[in-house]
C-alpha cells in the first residue's frame, strides 16, 4: 500500500501521529494509498520550518522569484497529462476535465509571473515640501491554504502562485481524499526553484486545520470548502488575529427566459449541472425555467441526459465519472426520495441505471416542480442532481437568487438585452454569467461568491489575491538640512 508523507523542508517527512486516511479510487473502490494525518507537534515543526525558510524567501529578488515562477509554470504545464491522470485516480473525473482543471489552474501562476507589474507600489514626488510618500506592499510571513476535495489541482494554485510570489512561505492542506496531485504540485515546485520550507504540504484532518488556525506564526489562512466548515474557519482564525478568507457551498441557478435559445439552455444545463458529476463549487444546481419554456425545456435536458456516458474516468468515451465516496454517492442518491417524498416529480432517476463493479456511480437525475421550501431545494446536494424551479416571471425567478442562502455563481440565458442588463445590475451572486453557465473569472479577475458562499473582505486570486497576501506601508520620507532643524511640538501638516 502506498504512504503519503508530509512534504516539509523538500524532504518527505513520515507522520508519527499513529493516526491514518484512507485514498480510494472511485471508480474501483479500491484503496490505493495511506495518508498520515498531522499530530499538533508536526504541525508546530512545519509552521517552525515555514518561518525559517520565510526569512530568506522575503529577500529574494523579484527577477529571482519572476523567473521561478515561469519554470513552474512551464513544469504545470508540460506535467498536465500526469497531473490529470493523478486527478482522476483519485478524485474521478474524467481525464479531459482533470486537464481542464490544470489549464484553469495554470492561470493563476501565469498571472502571478507578472508580480514584478502587481508589486510596483505608489510613488508622490514632493507630496509637501522636500517630503516624498510611498506605498509598498510586504509579504505578511507564514500563510496556510486548507483545500477541498473537488479541484485538488485547481484550487491549491488559486493561491499558492500569489502567495509565495509576493514573499510568503506557504503551508498546504489539502483535502485527504484526494492528495495526490497537489503533492506533485509541490515537487514540481520545488524542481522549478521554490526553497524548501517555502511551500510545504501538510496531509491532516480537523487536528491539523485548528493547529493551524490558534498558531501565532500563521499569518493568513485561505479556506476552501462547505459552508459549515467555511464559517467555522473563519470565526476561529478571525479570532486568533488572522487575516481569513474562506469561500464556502453553493447553490447555482441557471435562470432561462422564455425568449432563450432552447438548445443553448439545455446543452448548457445539462454541461454545467452534470459536469464532474455535481461536485464543483459553480455547478448548476437549480434551472428556473420562467413561464412556458419550462415543458421544452425539461424535454431537451431529459433527452441529453439519455447520451451521456457515465464511466471511469480514464475511458475517453467516459464524459462523466464516478462520485468522491460511497458514503456521499448514497447521501446524493437519496435525495431523489426526499424530492419525490416532497412532491417533487422524478423526471430521471439517476439510480435506475447500473453500473458494474465497486465504483461510486450514480446516473444522473432531474426533478421537476421543485419549490422553495423543498429540501432538495435548500441543502447543497454537491452531486448530479438537477433541480428545476417554475416561475411565473423574470422578477420571481430572480428573487429566487436573492432569498438563497448562498450567492455564489449565477447565470442567465436570454436574447433580451434588458433583461440580461437588469440581472447583471441585480442578481444576487458574486459570480455572474450571461449565457455563460460556469462563469468562473479567468485568473487576472478574481473569484469568489456572496453570502453564505464566502466568509471574509477579499475574493480570491488575481488582484484580490495579491492584496490578501500583503499588507500595505506607506513611507514618508525627507532629507532635511539638519542646518534648518528645529524643535516643532504641532502636528506635522504639509507645506
Ligand atoms: P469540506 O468542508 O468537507 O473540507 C474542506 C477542507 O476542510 C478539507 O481540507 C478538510 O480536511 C477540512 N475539514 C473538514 N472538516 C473539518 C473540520 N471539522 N474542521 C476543520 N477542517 C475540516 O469540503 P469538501 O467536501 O472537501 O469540498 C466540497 C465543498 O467545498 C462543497 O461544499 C463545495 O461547494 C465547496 N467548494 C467551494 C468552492 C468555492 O469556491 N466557494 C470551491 C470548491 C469547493
Amino acid at each position: 500500500m502506498q504512504r503519503i508523507s508530509h512534504l516539509i523542508g523538500g524532504q518527505s517527512v513520515e507522520s508519527a501521529s499513529g493516526r491514518t486516511s484512507p485514498v480510494f479510487n472511485p471508480a474501483t473502490g479500491e484503496q490505493t494509498a495511506e495518508l498520515g494525518l498531522a499530530s499538533i507537534e508536526e504541525v508546530d515543526a512545519c509552521v517552525a520550518n515555514s518561518t525559517a525558510a520565510f526569512d530568506s524567501w522575503r529577500d529574494v529578488s523579484v527577477a529571482r522569484r519572476t523567473k521561478i515562477l515561469y519554470n513552474f509554470r512551464n513544469l504545470v504545464d508540460q506535467n498536465t497529462n500526469e497531473i490529470a491522470a493523478k486527478l482522476t485516480a483519485e478524485h474521478g473525473k474524467v481525464l479531459s476535465d482533470a486537464a481542464g482543471e490544470v489549464s484553469r489552474g495554470l492561470e493563476n501562476i501565469e498571472y502571478a509571473c507578472g508580480v514584478a507589474e502587481l508589486l510596483k507600489g505608489s510613488y508622490n514626488a514632493n507630496a509637501s515640501t522636500g517630503v516624498d510618500v510611498y506605498t509598498v506592499r510586504q509579504p505578511l510571513g507564514v500563510v496556510a491554504g486548507i483545500t477541498p476535495f473537488n479541484f485538488p489541482a485547481m484550487v491549491p494554485l488559486w493561491t499558492i502562485p500569489n502567495a509565495i510570489a509576493t514573499g510568503n512561505a506557504y503551508i498546504l492542506k489539502p483535502s485527504e481524499k484526494d492528495p495526490s496531485a497537489p503533492m506533485f504540485l509541490a515537487e514540481l515546485a520545488h524542481a522549478a526553484g521554490v526553497p524548501d520550507g517555502v511551500l510545504n504540504v501538510l496531509h491532516g484532518d480537523k487536528v491539523a486545520v485548528d493547529r493551524l488556525l490558534e498558531h501565532p506564526d500563521v499569518k493568513a489562512l485561505s479556506f476552501v470548502g462547505s459552508t459549515p466548515i467555511a464559517k467555522y474557519v473563519y470565526e476561529t482564525g478571525t479570532a486568533h488575529g488572522k487575516r481569513v478568507q474562506a469561500l464556502g457551498g453553493a447553490k447555482n441557478h441557471m435562470l432561462v427566459l422564455p425568449d432563450a435559445d432552447l438548445n443553448l439552455a439545455a446543452d448548457a444545463a445539462v454541461s454545467a449541472a452534470y459536469g464532474s458529476a455535481g461536485e464543483r463549487c459553480m455547478a448548476i444546481s437549480v434551472v428556473a425555467a420562467v413561464g412556458d419554456i419550462a415543458d421544452p425545456l425539461i424535454d431537451a435536458i431529459a433527452s441529453r441526459m439519455e447520451k451521456l456516458t457515465i464511466g471511469d474516468g480514464t475511458d475517453p468515451i467516459s464524459e462523466m465519472g464516478p462520485l468522491i465516496t460511497e458514503e456521499h454517492r448514497d447521501r446524493v442518491a437519496s435525495y431523489i426520495d426526499i424530492g419525490a417524498s416532497e412532491g417533487a416529480r422524478v423526471v430521471v432517476d439517476g439510480r435506475s441505471q447500473s453500473f458494474e463493479g465497486n465504483g461510486y456511480f450514480l446516473g444522473t437525475s432531474l426533478l421537476d416542480n421543485v419549490t422553495p421550501e423543498m429540501q432538495v431545494y435548500r441543502d447543497e446536494i454537491f452531486g448530479p442532481v438537477l433541480c428545476v424551479v417554475r416561475c411565473d416571471s423574470y422578477v420571481e425567478a430572480r428573487n429566487l437568487i436573492s432569498d438563497n442562502q448562498w450567492g455564489n455563481g449565477a447565470a442567465i440565458f436570454t436574447r433580451d438585452g434588458g433583461a440580461a442588463r437588469d440581472f447583471q445590475e441585480n442578481a444576487d451572486a458574486g459570480m455572474v454569467g450571461i449565457n455563460v453557465p460556469i462563469p468562473v473569472p479567468v485568473g487576472y479577475h478574481s473569484f469568489g461568491g456572496w453570502k453564505d458562499s464566502l466568509f471574509g473582505d477579499t475574493t480570491m486570486y488575481g488582484p484580490e489575491g495579491i492584496r490578501f497576501f500583503t499588507k500595505a506601508k506607506v513611507l514618508t520620507s525627507r532629507w532635511p538640512d539638519p542646518a534648518t532643524s528645529s524643535v516643532d511640538l504641532g502636528f506635522p501638516t504639509t507645506s
